[in-house]
């Protein structure tokens, strides 16, 4: 259950229960309520010692992570972050959500979620692949193909998951697909790194098709995301694909606003900048960001976006957890803000939930993480299938599989909150929060029936 001091981990927690109490699932099917208190401790938590050597020859030290939470659809998968605030209360809250994330995908995963409070920024290349290999050194004796198998998150791309992955191979004399997010060339899959922040837009073109009935697209929509990692910088291209405008991008010191919309060559600057730590700060210097002389954006420093991008459609937070606050969630749909699916984890504060939530009679409709950010590791599945087959599947196969994915997962949260909604006949669109918290709970509650977890 949830120890003290772990308030993320409390959030997520009180999110599933209180979306299944709120609904006809207990009335319907009482037996559930036994699987509350044993799905949400890990089946396992390893913690260690990660010592590596900075350029100077200094000894530092971490601490490492791995919470193998659940394997009832599969081995434990998730992604390893690397950012000073990680602990175990976010990294439970974390693997805790991909449980149920790693089920809505239909593909067979059990969830876990690790990393370490080593912080990246500011390290050289060489610090970077020592921490790695070191980090490997501990975590390996615990994965393997068939049992956990790691991908990236915040900290963690393609540079640190080759480390990782080399360390494993020297390690263990064994080339297996032990982690996701691997190298184009060397076992990864094509459409990963974009996968999450394109999966993230196909799910939101469900939501507008099916409040609009058809009517509405993308197409002319003015689109706020937040952060400009992975996530953020590919949803922004896929919705500039699909003809919406993408007003807003941030980091940890401050946001960009752009009223004409930010381009996909600016993208691309901020692409390659960030793998450099480089902040927006720095990055709109360039000139793709200058256009005779004249700034194309507007800088704000330490804001996010949600209360100065003025009149939007959709909003993607992308960034970190509770990046959006109750009085920002009211600012967004005061400024005819419809629709709001979280690229990152836990996005949203439960105040702004509350907001979101109440406004569904008004149109407005939410999308948790859970959900609308399932394409990433929906691909780290087909990796890890292309992997097993030791054959490589054309983009055009991996996006389209990935679209079916989405469009099925919104199809599944929908279908779920109609069927289980305590407020059937009340008006406004199905809570999708509760239809995927309850998707997600019963495959895997009745996985765990099966195998004797609960009885
Ligand atoms: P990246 O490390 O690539 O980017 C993270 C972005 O968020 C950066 O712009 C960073 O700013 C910003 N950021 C990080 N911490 C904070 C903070 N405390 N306050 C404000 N901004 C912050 O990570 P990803 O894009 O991979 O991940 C973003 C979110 O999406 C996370 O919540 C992650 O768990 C989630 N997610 C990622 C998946 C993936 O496949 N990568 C899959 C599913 C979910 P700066 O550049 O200044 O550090």
């Amino acid at each position: 259950m949830v120890l003290p001091n772990e308030p993320e981990f409390k959030q997520a927690y009180n999110e599933l229960v209180s979306a299944l109490e709120d609904s006809t699932l207990f009335s319907q099917s009482p037996e559930y309520k036994k699987v509350i208190p044993v799905v949400s401790i890990p089946e396992r938590i390893i913690q260690f010692r990660v010592t590596w050597e900075n350029d100077k020859g200094e000894i530092e030290v971490n601490n490492g992570f791995r919470v193998q939470f659940n394997s009832a659809l599969g081995p434990y998968k998730g992604g390893l972050r690397f950012h000073p605030t990680v602990n175990l209360s976010i990294l439970k809250f974390l693997g805790f959500e991909q449980i149920f994330k790693n089920a809505l995908t239909g593909l067979s995963m059990g969830g876990g979620k690790g990393g370490s409070d080593f912080n990246p920024k500011g390290r050289s290349d060489n610090e970077i692949r020592r921490f790695c290999t070191a980090f490997m050194r501990q975590l390996a004796r615990y994965i393997g193909a068939d049992t956990d198998v790691p991908a990236g998150d915040i900290g963690v791309g393609g540079r640190e998951v080759g480390y990782m992955f080399g360390a494993y191979k020297q390690m263990q004399n064994n080339w297996s697909g032990i982690l996701t997010g691997k190298g184009l060339t060397w076992g990864g899959s094509l459409i990963r790194p974009e996968a999450t922040g394109y999966g993230l837009v196909y799910y939101v073109e469900k939501m507008i098709e099916k409040a609009t009935n058809g009517k509405e697209t993308f197409k002319g929509k003015k689109v706020a995301i937040s952060g400009s990692g992975n996530v953020a910088q590919y949803a922004a291209l896929k919705v500039i694909e699909l003809g919406g405008i993408v007003v807003s991008l941030s980091d940890s010191k401050g946001a960009i606003i752009s009223e004409s919309g930010i381009t996909p060559d600016q993208i691309a600057e901020i692409g390659s900048a960030k793998l450099k730590h480089k902040s927006l700060h720095e990055i709109i210097s360039a000139s793709v960001f200058t256009q005779g002389g004249k700034a194309s954006v507007e800088y704000i420093e330490g804001a996010r976006p949600w209360v100065h991008v003025g009149q939007v459609d959709v909003a993607l937070p992308s960034a970190t957890q509770n990046e959006v606050s109750g009085d920002e969630a009211k600012a967004l749909i005061q400024n005819g803000c419809k629709f709001i699916a979280e690229g990152s984890n836990m996005g949203s504060t439960k105040e702004a939930i509350d907001v979101f939530e109440e406004s569904r009679s008004k149109d407005v409709w939410y999308a948790p993480g859970k959900a609308s950010n399932a394409g990433g590791v929906a691909v780290s599945g087909l990796e890890m299938a292309q992997n097993s087959q030791r054959v490589q599947w054309t983009t055009e196969e991996v996006d389209s599989k990935l679209k079916t994915i989405m469009y099925e997962c919104f199809d599944n949260c929908y279908e779920t909150a109609v069927k289980y909604s305590a407020d059937k006949n009340s008006e406004g669109l199905p809570s999708l929060l509760k239809g995927a918290n309850i998707a997600g709970f019963i495959k895997v509650a009745d996985a765990m029936f099966s195998q004797g977890d609960v009885f």
